[in-house]
């Protein structure tokens, strides 16, 4: 996309823009090109999904929006990360969550020698200004039960399903503005996948603004506002998630099936009438 189509995505929005990346452009050891001139936008209050096959560079752009790409031997050699009209340049990971720039990353990253309640707590570590730690559990174990129940047994025994939804959790506990969900459908049944597509809706109209990588389009574009997709390094698409789902490449390619099948996808207005579904697995 080019900056001119930036520019109209960020008018078109019709909000404040919380997260905004300009031609960015990231390297692996000097060599590796995974991001080659990346521009997208994240309004706030939105659900954002960002698509792409393997390899196309969207955990490669998580980690850019983290401070964790040195960690990996990566590199932003070109381009601009602005959060809340702030550039990310050298930022690192702990003044990202500190500001709320919180990610969720790819394969649950849980300590399973931990019980559950260790989990959280650590994702709250280090996390100032926000006191009532009483309230923050109360607030994930309301939106996930089964973690209440379990709180005091080690995190390892949880269900692959759950342990996403600790993941979550944990991030929930740095108390994010911008949320940074890195494929977490990934591996599950297709209903656990339903039941992390409604959480993620509720999690947004509890005032979350949201980055969601997936290759479950649709899952995505079932939850999102707006969408991306990035491919080998580059965003080749981006609309409204209603304009995707009806895209023919989308369709093809990520939605696996022809053109008159689009997926069911509810409005925002639907959407923000329904009442989350518990997750009592
Ligand atoms: P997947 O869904 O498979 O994780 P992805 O879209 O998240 O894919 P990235 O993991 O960002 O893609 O990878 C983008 C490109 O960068 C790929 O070519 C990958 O091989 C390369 N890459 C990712 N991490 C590293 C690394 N630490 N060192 C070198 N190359 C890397």
């Amino acid at each position: 996309m080019s900056s001119t189509e930036h520019d109209e995505v960020h008018r078109t929005s019709g909000r404040e823009n919380i997260l905004e990346v300009r031609d960015l452009v990231v390297t692996y050891g000097g060599a590796v090109q995974a991001l080659r001139g990346v521009s997208l936008s994240v309004a706030e209050g939105a659900v954002v999904a960002l698509l792409g096959s393997n390899g196309a560079g969207k955990t490669t752009l998580l980690r850019a929006l983290s401070g964790t790409l040195s960690l990996h031997r990566g590199r932003a050699e070109s381009g601009e990360v602005r959060y809340r009209g702030k550039s990310l340049k050298g930022v690192d990971p702990a003044h990202c969550v500190a500001t709320g720039l919180v990610q969720v990353p790819e394969g649950r990253r849980i300590f399973t020698r931990l019980t559950v309640e260790e989990n959280l707590k650590a994702g709250g570590l280090g996390v100032r200004g926000h006191g009532d730690k009483a309230a923050d559990y109360e607030r994930i174990y309301t939106m996930f039960p089964v973690l209440a129940e379990r709180k005091s047994q080690r995190a390892g025994l949880l269900s692959g399903g759950e342990q996403q939804m600790l993941a979550i959790g944990r991030g929930l506990m740095a108390h994010p503005q911008l949320l940074l969900l890195d494929e977490p459908s990934l591996g599950l049944a297709p209903r656990i996948i339903g039941q992390i597509g409604e959480v993620i809706g509720e999690i947004n109209r509890q005032g979350t603004s949201v980055l969601l990588v997936e290759q479950n389009a649709t899952m995505a574009l079932g939850v999102a506002d707006h969408a991306f997709v990035l491919d080998v390094g580059k965003v080749s698409l981006s609309g409204t998630a209603a304009e995707l789902s009806q895209s023919d490449a989308v369709q093809r390619l990520y939605l696996g099936h022809g053109a008159d099948e689009a997926p069911k996808r509810e409005t925002a207005a639907v959407r923000s009438t329904r009442k989350l579904t518990r997750w009592v697995q």
